[in-house]
């Protein structure tokens, strides 16, 4: 393994809301937080496959004012416990708290984070060492198939979430690599294709 010690890596970047744990709207309360039953299994499966999970979130909830980027913090760390406690880990979590109408003007910005925006994968990719041409992206909206697009990654959407309301409302030019019913689904796709090649995609005409 020595050889390609320095090369950088496949990861996959993960969607939080709707796709690891339940979209409850704005998430502004840990009595809020509903982990899907097989989310902990799939972390498992990926991280014992040596990749990398990285969470990718729009959280605009702070610029809105509904919560803080403290909270935000303090959501993971209890999402981090549950994994945790079932074997399970994310590796890192990056969050836009940006949004251009947002109430708090701290954060009231057009940014380049903000989904599908890169700017979140590139930070993560140069922290983590990874190729985001070689890594997937999973998500539950059209914007995260966009993201994976951006960046060259592998794109399946799940049907949790929005994902099944998504599906029935194609975006023009835009196709997922697969459409899955679960982040279960997605792990095993990702495990499956994580040593083919990526499929030549397909395009507009
Ligand atoms: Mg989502
Ligand atoms: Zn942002």
């Amino acid at each position: 393994m020595t050889a390609d010690a320095t090369a950088p890596r496949a990861g996959v970047f993960l969607d939080r809301d709707g796709t690891l744990i339940e979209d409850v709207g704005y998430l502004d309360t840990l009595a809020r937080l509903l982990v899907f039953p097989w989310t902990a299994d799939a972390l498992r499966a990926l991280n014992r496959a040596g990749l990398p999970v990285v969470v990718i979130t729009n959280q605009s909830g702070i610029a809105r004012g509904y919560f803080s980027e403290a909270f935000v913090d303090d959501t993971h760390r209890a999402l981090d416990a549950r994994l945790a406690a079932r074997g399970a880990r994310v590796d890192a979590y990056y969050y836009c708290p940006h949004h251009p109408e947002g109430a708090v003007a701290a954060y009231r910005q057009q940014c380049d984070c903000r989904k599908p925006g890169r700017a979140l994968v590139d930070r993560a990719a140069a922290a983590l060492h990874l190729d985001p041409a070689r890594s997937f992206v999973v998500g539950d909206k059209w914007g995260d198939v966009e993201l994976a697009r951006a960046v060259g990654a592998r794109a399946i959407l799940v049907r949790t979430g929005s994902g099944a309301v998504e599906e029935k409302r194609p975006r023009g030019g835009l196709a997922a690599d697969a459409i899955v019913d679960n982040l279960a689904a997605a792990a095993s796709w990702i495990l499956m294709h994580l040593h083919s090649p990526s499929a030549p995609r397909r395009t507009r005409c």
